[in-house]
């Protein structure tokens, strides 16, 4: 029948299987002396038969630990690229389903596709996610847990010493894994993976530079001096960003600016990552906040789709997403008022940050959008849009330049009191919406428009100039 059909061509599909593993040993870097301890691995593939002659036990499971990005996973990889065999890969943290009976099979079928496709690596990337000792974790989901810990424990056991299908499982927490899986015969082998130093930093960005178009001069260690505590996956990426850098600027080849750039991006990342306290998250609130709450007052700029406070690549804050805002705004489509409106929004952080923390506490978060507002009062003054100041011609006249910039100054504290009006009218809904971001760290349009309906206060105002 169809049914039985499919089953058996299933059966011929391992779905664990990665296929087309090609990493080999020096795509890794800045191992040292752990490359010795993974080369023995590949000879138990290579050369079982040597090692079991001579009575030397082959590992059932290899424990690679250390921090999230060291590059666990594709130590793995290299292991099975360089032996030839085959690559079935896990994350534990799909072991644990919510459905009984669902981790321990998917345990056993993972195996079961190793065993047929063998010699083979299986990895289990966050081992400590189903290997936590046993009965630590209360309740249902704790049973469904130990189910696949146990079943795992019979799949270790089973390949024991045969040298056919080695299991290598990645862990960050091996201090609280069940002593069960550690035990002799399972995963009785421990390698710990550190964090690079500084010469396996210089080592790492030169792996991952050399796909790309480097120049000559590239001055690695600049890089890797200020790259301290940074791993592998932030290194490797700290090169894309520079690859990125440099086809934006349609250059050819990739300096030691572009890396540098990059890896200040990527450590603002980290910071933002790890560093926030309460009171940044809350300060970054206040700032996108701001911004939403001014924009609402005005018929072309509110239409906010999104916000959010939470760190993104290359950005140092959240950000508010307007509609229209920048398209209208870049094509040079916003009339007079609006263009008036788009600089009271971009000074609304700064007003906000006067208004929450005082004159004489003022950050520095609001200066990207301070700029935005400078030049756009310039452009306006500049564009013959101020009463002032009628036709281009203006613009040409070099004694006129200080006329312009008071004129530009006039409206951006025109515009600056009226951002501190409005938000001043709208505490109440500011203070909602820093609260919904600090918890939830972004909103949707719908919640926004919700707050705004219980606490804003919109009353359009357009004064004259
Ligand atoms: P882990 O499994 O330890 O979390 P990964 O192996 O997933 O880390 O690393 C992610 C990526 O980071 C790799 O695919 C690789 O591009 C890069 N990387 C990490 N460590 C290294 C390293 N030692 N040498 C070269 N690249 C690395």
């Amino acid at each position: 029948s169809g049914a039985r059909v499919r089953r058996a061509r299933n059966k011929k599909l391992p779905q664990y299987l990665e296929r087309g593993i090609d990493v080999k040993f020096s795509d890794v870097a800045g191992l040292g002396k752990i490359r010795e301890e993974l080369e023995e691995i590949v000879k138990f593939f290579t050369h079982g038969e040597m090692y079991r002659r001579r009575g030397v036990k082959i590992p059932g499971g290899i424990l690679l630990c250390g921090p999230p990005g060291v590059g666990k996973t594709l130590l793995a990889k290299a292991v099975a690229g360089e032996a030839g065999v085959n690559f079935f890969s896990i994350s534990a943290s799909q072991f644990v389903e919510i459905y009984v009976g669902v981790g321990a099979s998917r345990v056993r079928a993972l195996y079961q596709e190793a065993r047929e496709n063998a010699p083979s690596v299986v990895f289990i990337d966050e081992l400590d996610a189903v290997g936590r000792e046993r009965g630590l974790i209360k309740g249902s989901g704790g049973q469904e847990r130990d189910a696949t810990l146990n079943q795992l424990l019979v799949c270790l056991d089973g390949f024991e010493g045969k040298g056919e299908v080695i299991t290598i499982a990645s862990t960050n927490r091996p201090d609280i894994l069940d002593p069960a899986l550690v035990r002799p015969g399972r995963f009785d082998r421990k390698i710990y993976i550190p964090k690079p130093g500084l010469i396996g930093r210089i080592e790492i960005l030169k792996v991952h530079a050399r796909k790309k178009p480097m120049a000559p001069d590239v001055d690695y260690m600049a890089v890797a001096s200020m790259t301290d505590g940074m791993v592998g996956a932030e290194l490797a990426n700290i090169v894309e960003v520079a690859a990125i850098n440099m086809m934006r600027d349609t250059r050819i080849e990739i300096t030691t600016d572009d890396l540098i750039q990059a890896a200040q991006i990527e450590e603002r990342g980290m910071l933002d990552r790890k560093e926030r306290s309460p009171e940044m998250w809350k300060q970054v609130a206040i700032n996108e906040a701001a911004m939403a709450v001014v924009a609402v007052n005005f018929p072309d700029l509110r239409n906010i789709e999104f916000l959010t406070i939470a760190p993104r690549a290359g950005r140092e804050l959240g950000y508010v997403r307007m509609k229209m805002d920048h398209v209208k705004f870049k094509e040079g489509m916003l009339s007079r008022q609006s263009l008036l409106d788009h600089i009271t929004v971009q000074l609304a952080p700064r007003a906000a940050d006067e208004l929450w923390y005082g004159e004489y506490q003022l950050s520095t978060i609001w200066a990207e959008t301070a700029d935005n507002a400078r030049s756009a009062a310039r452009t306006f003054v500049l564009g013959g849009l101020s009463d002032k100041h009628h036709g281009l011609s203006d613009f040409w006249v070099a004694d006129r330049i200080n006329d312009i910039d008071s004129e530009a100054l006039r409206i951006l504290h025109m515009c600056y009191d009226r951002a501190k009006e409005i938000l001043h009218q709208n505490r109440n809904l500011m203070d909602a919406v820093v609260d919904r971001l600090v918890a939830k760290k972004s909103l949707t349009k719908e919640g926004f428009f919700k707050l705004v309906e219980l606490h804003g206060s919109i009353q359009p105002m357009a004064p004259s100039v």
